[in-house]
């Protein structure tokens, strides 16, 4: 992995492009079904929450302690790569679902509805 390369400079296709080609290097295509990958993709949510299970983890401690906050970089990685796996085996335009998304989100919490501090209609 280049190291230059950060969130400000990344697109979405050199990652879809990065897993796509590590899947077919090693002949995992045909692994790599809907099914399996929401399945694996569960698991990697899994063993992000099972580093919190517990215990008080506060945004401080994860600022403070070097090895959990890598733990929790790998998991959150590995649920990157099954997701953008997922999104590859249906050829989804992950942009284009993010858009649509975020419009229905706007619609459906408009900010003058929830512009208070709470995830609930008053
Ligand atoms: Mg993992």
């Amino acid at each position: 992995m280049n190291p230059i390369l950060d969130d400000n400079n990344t697109s979405v296709s050199f990652f879809k492009n990065e897993v796509q080609k590590f899947v077919k290097d090693r002949n995992w295509t045909k692994f790599h079904t809907p099914k399996n990958l929401i399945q694996a993709l569960s698991i990697e949510v899994s063993e992000l929450s099972e580093i919190f299970l517990f215990k008080d983890i506060s945004l401080g401690t994860i600022k403070d302690d070097k090895q959990l906050l890598e733990n929790i970089s790998d998991e959150i990685a590995d649920v990157f790569i099954y997701l953008l796996s997922l999104v590859n085996s249906i050829n989804l335009d992950l942009t284009s679902a993010f858009s649509k998304k975020m419009e229905k989100n706007k619609d459906k919490y408009s900010i003058d509805e929830f512009n208070n501090g709470s995830y609930h209609k008053l």
